[in-house]
């Protein structure tokens, strides 16, 4: 299956600057933050269910470890392979664990480029396995997260899917944080599988500095919208590479005084109220969306950047799995 990755944030930001905070100083106060793992099974190659073992186990651990309870996002699209029973197994492993599980369509495709009936039913059938899982638990899907974050390209696509997911009991999963993990998975997961020992620390240590970076921006910006600390939702990724950083995002957490939290926790948060009014195709996480509400300008100056070695790495890798990426 080609990786199906989250494109990177395009920052057009626009200068409105009205009625918003203009200190961009770090909030003193103990925030709130729910952890989202998307692609699941596992990010990245999945070649045998006996590989996503090892990635899912080393999560989930580490997790536990921590206490953390989390929402991961399912692509139905990845269990079909010849060891089906085993890679459905990795789902209940995640329900096993404590965790809840939501739709993330059957196979990772866009609203921007595909027709919202052939949309729709890619939802429908992403939920072949996973509500039944659920269900047998007690529990029922209710979660959508939208791929590459594209909410619709007109806003009759976008009101007749938001209404369809009403219908059927799904809410939306907004994203308030993220940290480019899908950007360092590839090259990570590519020196683990050359050996190169050195290669993989470094790249680990350099996607954990960027992490500390970036969630103290997105600290920042929170604060610049709404005066005060909202609660965030966190995008991740269920790769190799988180599975082996827990402690150090764990780390990196405890240092920015963020407890985790449930999504459900999260969104009782008044900020998650904020009209999102964004139409068109980009992939905007939430704070950005509500930005442009709220007629504000979030301190975009400052966002970090990935490390360029690290986006070209990514590149080549991409380029080699498929030609046509980009
Ligand atoms: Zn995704």
């Amino acid at each position: 299956m080609k990786t199906a990755k989250w494109r990177r944030l395009v920052r057009t930001p626009t200068v409105f600057a009205l009625g918003c905070v203009t200190s961009i100083a770090s909030p003193a106060t103990a925030g709130r933050v729910a952890l989202t793992f998307d692609d699941l099974p596992v990010f990245g190659k999945l070649v045998t269910a006996a590989d996503g073992a090892d990635v899912t186990d080393k999560l989930l651990v580490g997790m536990a470890r921590h206490h953390w309870k989390a929402t991961g996002f399912v692509n139905e699209i990845q269990l079909d392979a010849a060891d089906r029973p085993q890679r459905i197994g990795l789902l209940r492993r995640w329900l096993d664990a404590g965790m809840d599980l939501g739709n993330h369509t059957y196979s990772h495709v866009s609203l921007s480029t595909t027709p919202v009936d052939a949309y729709i039913a890619n939802v429908v059938r992403g939920e072949t396995v996973t509500a039944p899982l659920l269900a047998a638990r007690g529990m029922r899907e209710r979660w959508f997260r939208y791929p590459y974050l594209e909410t619709g390209t007109t806003k009759a696509t976008r009101s007749f899917f938001q209404a369809w997911l009403k219908g059927h009991g799904y809410r939306v999963a907004p994203v308030t944080m993220e940290n480019s993990d899908w950007q360092f998975s590839a090259p990570y997961d590519d020196a683990v599988e050359r050996g190169d020992v050195r290669r993989a620390a470094a790249i680990q240590r350099s996607y954990l500095d960027f992490t500390r970076r970036i969630v103290g921006w997105y600290r920042r910006a929170g604060h610049t919208l709404f005066a005060r600390e909202p609660a965030f939702v966190f995008l991740l990724h269920a790769s190799r590479l988180n599975a082996a950083s827990v402690d150090g995002l764990a780390a990196i957490l405890h240092k920015q005084r963020l407890r985790v939290v449930s999504l459900d926790n999260v969104m009782r948060d008044p900020a998650y109220r904020t009209p999102d009014r964004y139409v068109g195709p980009d992939g905007n996480e939430w704070l950005e969306r509500w930005a442009t509400t709220l007629h504000c300008d979030l301190p975009f100056k400052s966002i970090p950047k990935v490390p360029e070695p690290i986006v070209a790495d990514d590149a080549r890798l991409e380029a080699l799995t498929d030609p046509h990426a980009r």
